[in-house]
């Protein structure tokens, strides 16, 4: 099994920020890492989608990969062995073990000739509708930014800031019906967070998302018990373990491929949450095709999808998901089902381990 890779600018349509620092992409252009594994003549891709947020940049991706090339082993379908190993050796690089967990994915699925969430065993017509997010925004500029977002049954609105309650206006006049979801990223005091959500919720809310900073899970659970609108666990719940610790103090969890490292671990997640009785929201960060193709996989068990970071982009270099009526669904083509869309792969370097 040889595994290769390749950085890869990415650039968003607009701005993007939210109310905790780490996350904002500054003039509007920032990098993943693109891994390959190729074996038997089957070339498997994945999307690392280094989050600083949780200690991880695309150096320290690269680094991760250069070392975990050894412990690959030579078949790709041992999937489960291979990602238990890197999980105990890399556990902070969960996004580079998310590309390399994507591209075992794709390969046995190209290599069997099914895709992948086939051969999860799962229905990708019972997928629902994803959210369309808007970062925060002056509320002047919301106007345009709806006018993006028509084909979408519900958006994420970013919060956080003194003018909430001027965006949530300003989108109700212009979206009467669209299901609102928010996510103030732990931007709230858990003194402020109740009076915050009591004066959103009027705005007729789905859902809030981490309302105050991740590691205060009492203060959570007393800010759940007043609140009128179900609370979902984002920074809060970063892999499997987190979900026991979570059960009672919210109604949800944001599970991303990126946080937990890949389809996998995410598929495991998504199952405890839901035998302790918790929702479970797919989430993504900004990534591509690629990337948000390994998360649809498994879409079709969430009961809030937010999978939207390759439509956030301005040119996404992968292609492969389809969306229609808001719903994002992925391909039925073998493994992830992406492909790139450049049409001059030769001149594309893929760095190996030994660089
Ligand atoms: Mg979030």
């Amino acid at each position: 099994m040889k595994i290769t890779w390749r950085r890869q600018t990415i650039r968003s349509k607009h701005p993007f920020h939210v109310a905790r620092g780490g996350a904002s992409l500054e003039g509007n252009e920032t990098q993943r890492v693109i891994v390959r594994i190729e074996c038997g003549g089957i070339t498997g891709l994945g999307e690392a989608t280094p989050s600083p947020y949780y200690g991880q940049s695309c150096d320290s991706a690269e680094a991760t990969l250069a070392e975990a090339a050894p412990l690959l082993g030579d078949d790709p379908f041992r999937v489960v062995p291979v990602m238990d190993r890197l999980l105990d050796r890399f556990g902070e690089q969960t996004s580079a073990l998310a590309a390399v967990d994507a591209a075992l994915h794709d390969w046995v699925g190209k290599r069997l000739s099914v895709p992948v969430w086939r051969l999860l065993g799962l229905n990708p017509e019972s997928t629902p509708h994803t959210s369309y997010t808007i970062g925060l925004t002056e509320p002047e500029e919301l106007p345009a930014r709806l006018a993006d977002a028509q084909e979408f049954q519900s958006l994420k609105l970013k919060v956080g800031t003194d003018r909430d309650e001027e965006t949530l206006t300003v989108v109700r006049k212009h979206a009467p019906r669209v299901g609102l979801r928010v996510d103030a990223n732990g931007a709230w005091s858990p003194e402020e967070a109740p009076g915050r959500i009591e004066a959103l919720s009027r705005f007729n809310l789905e859902l809030v998302e981490q309302p105050i900073a991740a590691g205060q899970l009492e203060a959570l659970s007393e800010i759940r018990r007043h609140s009128p609108v179900p609370i979902i666990a984002d920074e809060d719940c970063v892999r499997v373990a987190d979900v026991a610790r979570l059960v009672g103090v919210v109604d949800g969890v944001n599970v991303k491929l990126a946080k937990c490292g890949g389809i996998r671990e995410a598929l495991t997640t998504v199952r405890v949450a839901h035998r302790l009785g918790l929702k479970v929201m797919l989430g993504c960060m900004i990534e591509t095709s690629l990337g948000i193709s390994a998360a649809a996989q498994l879409a079709s068990l969430a009961d809030y999808v937010d999978l939207d970071g390759h439509l956030l982009l301005a040119d996404d270099p992968f292609a492969g998901l389809k969306l229609a009526a808001g719903v994002v669904k992925p391909s039925h083509e073998p493994g992830l089902g992406v492909v790139e869309r450049t049409t001059d792969a030769n001149r594309i370097r893929w760095i190996s381990p030994s660089e």
